[in-house]
């Protein structure tokens, strides 16, 4: 049972009803609300003991107000894996590595899609149209399949090969455009005008961070209802870092963790850092960033649209924001390879990388949680650049 009661915009604060998208009003991303005070009565750490290893678990805090209505391939419950070696070389004494690449479609993007298509489909819809970076676009095409929707997926020509191929294979009408996500996204505006395709463009819907943000209790849960001193995330469009900020001040009001929160830190690639710039400015939002280069595709975003939620949680978590070379997360993607026998995606491996420039900021004996983001089975192109 859900305690879901309605959306609010993350900016303006207007509050409005479960089917809407954006703020009517300042175009601004919403955010979904729950009862917590009703919550806190029934639901309790202990009933989690039970239940299901999938983020479905969280039931009462995500939306759907009818659990028949899950569109599901298990996601979530991934393993917090101890890098003891991979820590020793860096300095570091608890490092663990949040390992999402073992969650259906092979990335962290199946927990927000299973819960955005979940409602789609109980609202009724047909059609669904998103632009992605390549593992959103999978997602999206493997949920939609098994729900018996439609899914139009726009993604940039250099999207890596596996993303094209499953996109396709689960038939999904896939258009390759010239450049960025941001100009998939355009032309996706495009193709859509009229037609009644539904937008699940991330925090252009407002469920996909509600699939994100059990990324956050499930840390909690795993550490024994505690949270780490500092939490890397792989950032494009930063979905999954504002779901779990969002998360911990969830889980607070419903009494089951202390106030003390990580220090949140975002992971950029220095060929596409618009956050990393922004915070060094201590902008409130970021620029666009020109001609973004990367070969790690989820991190090449050149705006995210909720940069200025993104940037909140950094600056009052009192965190960093980090950019690194591709020679850098590629040298690290091999030393995680072979000193923790652990396959890490691109994204991943700049979250290990990043880990090296923060020796002071990260204290030896801190509790850190890095993010793999993906699956390293996916990206046979980026492996092939490898000497090993
Ligand atoms: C999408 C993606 C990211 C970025 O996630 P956001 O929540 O959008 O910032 C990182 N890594 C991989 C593998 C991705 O697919
Ligand atoms: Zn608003």
């Amino acid at each position: 049972m859900t305690f879901f009661t309605h959306l609010r915009c993350s900016s303006c604060k207007k509050t409005f009803p479960a089917h809407s998208t954006v703020c009517p009003d300042c175009g601004k991303a919403l955010l979904a609300e729950y009862d917590l005070h009703e919550a806190k009565k029934s639901f309790s750490k202990k009933l989690l003991k039970d239940r299901e290893k999938s983020l479905w678990r969280y039931g009462e805090v995500l939306p759907l107000d009818d659990a028949g209505a899950i569109v599901s391939f298990g996601e979530g419950w991934t393993p917090m894996l101890k890098l003891p070696h991979l820590g020793q070389a860096l300095g570091f004494r608890n490092i663990l590595l949040k390992d999402e690449g073992l969650n259906p479609t092979g990335s962290f993007k199946a927990r927000g899609i299973s819960v955005a298509v979940s409602m789609a489909k109980k609202s009724g819809v047909s059609d669904v149209a998103l632009p992605s970076a390549g593992n959103a676009g999978g997602a999206v095409a493997a949920y939609a399949a098994r729900a018996g929707m439609k899914a139009h997926v726009f993604v940039p020509a250099s999207t890596p090969v596996i993303n094209i191929n499953e996109i396709a294979a689960a038939g999904a009408e896939l258009t390759l455009v010239e450049g960025s996500i941001s100009d998939a996204a355009r032309r996706m505006n495009e193709e859509r005008q009229g037609k009644g395709w539904f937008d699940m463009s991330t925090m252009k819907e407002p469920y996909r961070v509600e699939g994100k943000k059990t990324m956050g209790y499930e840390i909690a849960e795993q550490l024994g209802w505690s949270l780490p001193d500092v939490i890397l995330y792989p950032t494009g469009g930063g979905t999954g870092l504002i779901g779990m900020w969002k998360a911990f001040a969830e889980m607070e009001e419903l009494g089951w963790i202390s106030q003390k929160r990580p220090k949140m830190v975002s992971v950029q690639a220095s060929g596409c850092a618009p956050i990393v710039k922004a915070f060094q400015q201590r902008k409130k939002e970021s620029e666009a960033w020109p001609n973004p280069t990367t070969a790690a595709a989820g991190l090449r975003v050149p705006k995210a649209f909720a940069d200025a939620l993104i940037l909140d949680a950094l600056y009052e978590s009192k965190g960093s924001a980090v950019a690194v070379t591709e020679e850098e997360w590629l040298a690290d993607l091999k030393t995680a390879a072979r000193l923790e026998g652990i396959l890490l995606c691109p994204e991943g491996a700049a979250a290990i990388a990043a880990l090296r420039k923060l020796k002071g900021f990260i204290r030896p004996d801190d509790t850190v949680v890095v993010f793999n983001t993906g699956s390293g089975y996916k990206y046979s192109e980026v492996l092939g650049q490898l000497t090993f």
